[in-house]
């Protein structure tokens, strides 16, 4: 069975089972799809690497504040571990530093800034270090002036770190609304599943131009808090990118295939303030 856990090609079925759809499909055509099932659409979640290799032309992206790393500022721990044990798990189990990238790079030979977010990694979760690195990208942004691409995957604001992380809904949001001041230069937000919580509500959604990936879960509070919260039964496809676009809250739905070649037109032309 294929789930959104991270799938890579080392096992020796030939086959895969859909975890949407339930079909098999074929291990290899799977991956040439770039892990998008053939025969329903589904899109699969990619690891921060995956999306960067996938999005900028090949050997271009130079990562920037690579030795950023999170501290435990409350000393905080559940039942099973502390906030630094869950750090070191996710950091052997990703290979990565943090839950987002963020770099300098060419996408079909357009120069930009970009976040990449990764949500295997605490969920694609942001604290203190995930809202530094995104609020530097823009300062890199402007000072380069480069236009910028976040590729936002995440649960929201990383409860490990309480206040501190709901602060940086404030601190992104800041740097993005400055970058949209004094920049002449295109801001794209690219949603992929599931872009919720503190990210979508801070700069995601402050972007010129909002992309998602098709059947990307897009939204604040989960679908149950919801119908719990308003005690109303809610409409079929909620918060799916396809339900958002119907509504003008994201500017275009584009499958996998044909991202590098939508995100290098638009960042390629200036916005006019
Ligand atoms: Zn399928």
């Amino acid at each position: 069975m294929v789930s959104n856990e991270n799938v890579n090609n080392q096992e020796e079925t030939k086959w895969l089972r859909c975890s949407n759809c339930r079909d098999l499909i074929y291990k290899r055509i799977f991956f040439e799809n770039q892990k998008v099932c053939p025969l329903c659409n589904f899109h699969y979640r990619l690891t921060a690497h995956e999306r960067i290799e996938l999005l900028f032309d090949k050997g271009s992206f130079v990562e920037i504040n690579a030795h950023l790393s999170s501290v435990d500022l409350l000393g905080f721990k559940t039942p099973e571990e502390t906030y630094e044990e869950t750090l070191r798990r996710n950091q052997e189990k990703t290979g990565l530093k943090e839950a987002c990238i963020t770099g300098r790079g060419k996408i079909k030979g357009v120069e930009c800034i970009g976040i990449v977010f990764d949500f295997f990694f605490m969920g694609g979760s942001m604290g203190t270090v995930v809202g530094e690195k995104v609020a530097r990208a823009f300062e890199e942004a402007l000072s380069k002036e480069l236009p910028l691409v976040a590729v936002t995957a995440s649960g929201g604001a990383r409860m490990q770190e309480g206040i501190f992380s709901l602060m940086q809904m404030a601190k992104t949001s800041l740097l993005a609304g400055r970058f949209k001041r004094e920049s002449q230069k295109a801001f794209v937000t690219l949603m992929t599943n599931p872009t919720t919580g503190g990210v979508l509500a801070s700069f995601a959604s402050l972007a010129d131009f909002i992309i998602a990936e098709p059947g990307a879960l897009i939204g604040f509070a989960g679908p149950r808090v919801i119908e719990k919260t308003v005690k109303a039964k809610l409409p079929k496809g909620f918060q799916t990118a396809e339900f958002l676009y119907e509504r003008g809250l994201i500017d275009m739905v584009i499958p996998r295939s044909k991202l590098s070649e939508s995100i290098s037109e638009v960042i390629s032309i200036g916005v006019n303030r």
